[in-house]
């Protein structure tokens, strides 16, 4: 990294790994309608929201026909969205005083900064979506074509904002990266890009206007987008392109050894290191099993619960969890519902809290709401008993709250009949870390989650952009509390794994190896890559180093310390 970076590189947020080059394809700039040329021809509002509904529900076809189930549900929404009857009467108020296109910009917009206003996270994406509908309705009743314009081989798209309606219409094979100036990396752009392999920066500010400003004095405007460090180059210099060049050289040489050990066991110092997968919902099992991950590391079920419109039945979960349990043959660790912090299932109306992330979250809303704990326990143990599914508790922050979940475990397996699979905790407070020799007597496994303890451990919201130098599972002190838990998993005889961000991130995730961490679990699209970092790693070189960053000064010295002895296996 520079200091200061070269006038034509914007930063913005690495979404999506590997590096595109291409020529700038800016998608709707300057307005957010999707045709240029709208014309005044007006039509009914009615019309309108069923032309759009008709649109939104072709395109969900259409993705469910790729197997994008996710970009589907998302579409499916749309269409309800559009033709949502508060809306419509909302709009057709105000079309009292107003032309319908500006009517529907305006209650539309209006609904949606009510959402995005309620300061959740779960409701801002839903304003997300609302504004988008909006624009897309605001169109149609100008006369306008929803149709998003055809994209030229080897284009990096552009855009303020891309909505699932534009990444289902858009041929993504022929696109060498997406560049977005808004969203974060959980945005609909993140998660496709992730999804497909397509290299993305998302909060790219100022993109368009750099692009649009060269593309008027009729220049076709190359673009590199690093979707690895977040940096979108405009115009590049001869020598900023043979860098990047030689990046992408660098990264597909190294993709092709990964996925020459794709599938196949690997070890460090002479016991096997699992390389599993994070899962939340049935694309990225999917995703999971195309990666060939030694089993699942973390399936995050609150998302079942999130996505719904109430708690979804036993035998809706049942039937998701069975269907990642007979899909490995390694352990399958399923996450009770880890319901609280930023986390929030808007028909649970729970009490608002002062901190959240403080608050009645994990493990202990599961125990203080039996009337969802006890039927997911059934789910678990209905699908435990046709393949490797193992129970996992999040939160925890004392031996008491794990032991009485423990006994709701055994009292609903009593009542089904059924056999008690492993069940383990989450690693994720610096207090559980602290009591790790105790829990250990309690529990089958441990599994490390890093995102919270660094956040309970930095004391530094994980979420909050400013904030996001003290958040890293580098530091000394988080590595301090993971050495301590993978130490008293060992002198229990029990497996600790690491299921938080730090277990793709390649210097920390070779520490964690070093000091004998069982299982790695990544997003799928990471499999290959951690594998083949566990597989370079040498006993002889990082035994040392682990005492070294554990008494290093800060998280910046550890990385350097840790890139200079290992070199290019963790660059
Ligand atoms: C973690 O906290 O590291 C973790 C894996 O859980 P989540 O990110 O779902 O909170
Ligand atoms: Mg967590």
């Amino acid at each position: 990294m520079t200091d200061s970076a070269p006038a034509n590189v914007i930063a913005g947020i690495a979404a999506a790994p590997g590096i595109g080059v291409g020529t700038a394809f800016v998608l709707r700039g300057g307005g957010s309608d999707r045709t240029a040329e709208e014309t005044s021809a007006e039509i009914s509002l009615e019309e309108a929201v069923e032309r759009a509904a008709a649109h939104y529900t072709d395109l969900a076809d259409r993705a469910s026909a790729r197997d994008r189930t996710d970009e589907a549900e998302v579409l499916g929404t749309y269409a309800m969205l559009v033709a949502d009857p508060e809306l419509v009467r909302a709009i057709t108020a105000a079309a009292a005083d107003q032309p319908l296109p500006a009517a529907v910009r305006s209650a539309g917009n209006e609904q949606a900064d009510m959402l995005a206003s309620l300061g959740d996270e779960y409701l801002a994406q839903r304003a997300e979506d609302v504004r988008a509908v909006v624009a897309d309705l605001a169109t149609v009743t100008a006369g306008g074509e929803l149709a998003t314009p055809e994209v030229p081989p080897g284009s990096v798209v552009v855009a303020t904002d891309l909505s699932p309606a534009d990444t289902a219409q858009i041929e993504l094979d022929r696109v060498r990266a997406l560049v977005v100036e808004g969203g974060g990396v959980t945005s609909h752009t993140a998660i496709v890009a992730r999804s497909l392999g397509i290299p993305a920066v998302v909060g790219a500010e100022g993109a368009v206007a750099a692009i649009q400003q060269l593309a008027s004095q009729d220049e076709v405007v190359t673009v590199i987008a690093d979707g690895g460090s977040g940096q979108v180059t405009v115009a590049p210099s001869a020598g900023q392109l043979l860098e990047a060049e030689q990046e992408q050289a660098r990264l597909r040489t190294r993709a092709e050894a990964a996925a020459e050990l794709a599938g196949q066991p690997v070890h460090y110092d002479g016991h096997r290191v699992l390389v599993a997968a994070n899962i939340g919902n049935s694309e990225e099992l999917a995703n999971a099993t195309a990666a060939r991950a030694d089993g699942i590391g973390l399936y995050r079920s609150e998302f079942l619960f999130l996505d719904a419109p109430q708690a979804p039945r036993v035998s809706q979960q049942a039937e998701a969890y069975r269907a990642a349990a007979v899909a490995f043959t390694d352990p399958v660790i399923v996450r009770t519902l880890d319901i609280g912090g930023d986390k929030f299932v808007p028909w649970m109306r729970l009490p608002d809290e002062e901190n959240p992330y403080l608050g009645v979250r994990g493990l202990r809303l599961c125990l203080a709401h039996p009337e969802l704990f006890s039927p997911q326990i059934d789910a678990l143990l209905v699908a435990a008993a046709d393949g490797p599914l193992q129970i996992m508790l999040p939160m925890v922050t004392a031996v008491d709250d794990v032991r009485r979940a423990r006994e709701v475990i055994d009292l609903r397996a009593a009542e089904l009949g059924a056999d008690v699979p492993p069940v383990g905790i989450m690693i994720e407070t610096p207090a559980a870390a602290l009591m790790a020799p105790h829990l250990a007597r309690v529990v089958d496994f441990f599994s490390i989650g890093t995102n919270d303890l660094t956040q309970y451990t930095a004391a530094a919201d994980r979420g909050a952009a400013a904030l996001s130098a003290y958040h890293d599972p580098a530091a000394p002190p988080v590595l301090a509390l993971c050495d301590l838990t993978i130490r008293a998993a060992r002198d229990a005889g029990i497996p600790a794994g690491v299921c938080g961000g730090a277990a793709a991130d390649p210097i920390p995730a070779a520490l964690l190896v070093g000091m004998g961490a069982h299982e790695l679990s990544v997003p799928p699209i990471q499999v290959d890559a951690i594998r083949m970092l566990v597989d370079g790693l040498d006993p002889e070189i990082l035994d040392p180093l682990v005492t070294e960053a554990l008494a290093a000064p800060s998280a910046a010295a550890v990385r350097s310390l840790v890139a200079h002895a290992l070199g290019d296996l963790v660059a």
